[in-house]
């Protein structure tokens, strides 16, 4: 019972964020948007295992992004598909195609079932933060950002570091 109410919880969030046109959910958005700035726990991890979770919690905090997300969503294949063609998202083949990032809402979506290693992971998720970053769809823009979180999340595996 419990995992069904937490399961309709996840697809309501879902579908307010996929369909955020409406004119209460843009409001929504727009509260969200222009509440004070998230920090490093203020965001939220959906459909995430504990592991997956504690990972993206661990590396967003090495990386220190200069704009956090406000939700990061772990969704399945269809799903994800689903969000990207609602958002009417060009999600390139073999490019970021793991995750993508809706700008207005700040969410991150990750496709759970193409979750290749913990590495791959940190090294999208930096691609993603640099798109928030640079506030940009351009992908240039958020290769740019992204190098500086890379390097951070490089240094922070370094034994030395540690
Ligand atoms: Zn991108």
């Amino acid at each position: 019972m419990k995992f069904r109410i937490w399961t309709t919880l996840f697809l309501v969030t879902i579908a307010q964020v996929a369909w955020g046109q409406t004119s209460t959910n843009r409001k929504l958005v727009n509260a969200e948007a222009t509440s004070p700035e998230p920090s490093v726990n203020s965001y939220t991890v959906l459909g995430a295992t504990s592991d997956q979770e504690t990972l993206v919690r661990a590396q967003i905090r090495i990386m220190q992004p200069d704009v956090y997300p406000l939700r990061v969503l772990f969704v399945s294949h269809w799903k994800y598909v689903d969000t990207a063609r609602t958002f009417r998202l060009h999600v390139p083949a073999g490019y970021t195609s793991a995750m993508f990032t809706h700008l207005p809402s700040r969410s991150v979506f990750i496709d759970s079932d193409r979750y290749v290693s913990d590495d791959s992971l940190g090294y999208w998720i930096a691609h993603e933060l640099g798109h928030l970053a640079a506030n940009s769809a351009s992908e240039n823009a958020a290769d740019k950002a992204a190098r500086e979180y890379r390097k951070r999340l490089k240094d922070a595996r370094k034994p030395d570091v540690r």
